[in-house]
């Protein structure tokens, strides 16, 4: 009989997901990912694709039952904790056996100068005194905790241009699509003189350069703690999501 796959997706792990599922277990499952819909190209995926918010935990709930889904594998990004959440209780509400990927966060490193904060405000406070020009690697809701600093001059990058004018008196848009790499990380944070960096502990390949570059410079960066993980059961990996995913099968 064949199963019925829903990957919430939106990350490297959760394309990769759809792709080795398929090739491991095409023949017993149907694979569908869902995205958000937040970029106007998104990187293409293996498997069926559905865009777009599903309406909070109940209507998760509904489309699962609606789409006879057997299992659910909530592959988001580690701060995007508002689906996981979602994604747990619509498990618990339907029986559909759910599990979350969660990459293991980045370890500090010798020559590492991070500073660690719980939230946007709180990395705004701390880069005031850091020096003038600084990179924020964070999304349209965080910048607005940076609004204040008018003296201040930003480097902010995004996938697309931001539909409105950023809330940032000095700042300029660095449109680019992770992976990142070590070079060209090096490269501006050089060119653009930059005193700061402020990212979030998001962890994983896709932006550890800036991270990495940040260290080889000896500029401090600024990092925003995640929010709490999902419910348990989680795995750090895309091979270990597909374990769980044969042991489903052979049940
Ligand atoms: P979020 O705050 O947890 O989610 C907000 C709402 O967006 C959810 O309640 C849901 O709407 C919808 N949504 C989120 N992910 C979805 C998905 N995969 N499929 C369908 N609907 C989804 O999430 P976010 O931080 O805005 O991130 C949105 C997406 O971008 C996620 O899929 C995530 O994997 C990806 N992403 C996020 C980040 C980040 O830094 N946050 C970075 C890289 C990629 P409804 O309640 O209407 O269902």
């Amino acid at each position: 009989m064949t199963r019925r796959l829903l990957i919430l997706g939106g990350t490297g792990e959760a394309r990769r997901l759809a792709e080795r599922t398929l090739a491991q277990f095409g023949s017993r499952l149907v694979v569908i990912t869902s995205l958000a819909g937040r970029t106007a190209e998104p990187v293409p995926v293996a498997g069926e694709v559905r865009y777009g918010g599903f309406g909070g935990a109940a209507g998760l709930a509904a489309y699962l039952r609606g789409n006879a889904i057997d299992l659910l594998v909530d592959a988001t990004h580690p701060f995007a904790d508002q689906i996981s959440r979602n994604a747990a209780e619509a498990s618990a509400v339907t029986g559909i056996p759910r599990l979350a990927v969660v990459r293991p966060p980045w370890q500090r490193q010798p020559g590492d100068r991070w500073i660690e904060v719980p939230d946007a405000p709180a990395a705004a406070a701390a880069v005031g005194p850091l020096g003038r020009r600084i990179w924020l690697t964070l999304g349209t809701t965080d910048i607005e905790a940076f609004t204040s600093l008018t003296e201040h001059w930003f480097l902010v990058r995004r996938v697309d241009p931001p539909p409105a004018p950023l809330p940032l008196c000095q700042a300029e848009i660095l449109l680019a699509r992770g992976p990142f790499v070590l070079e060209d990380e090096r490269r501006i944070l050089a060119e653009q003189r930059i005193d700061a960096v402020v990212s979030r502990a998001s962890g994983g390949a896709t932006t550890v350069a800036n991270i990495d570059a940040a260290r080889d410079a000896g500029i401090p960066v600024v990092l925003i703690a995640r929010p709490p993980p999902p419910p348990e059961p989680l795995v750090p990996t895309v091979e270990a999501a597909l374990g769980w995913l044969r042991s489903r099968l052979d049940a």
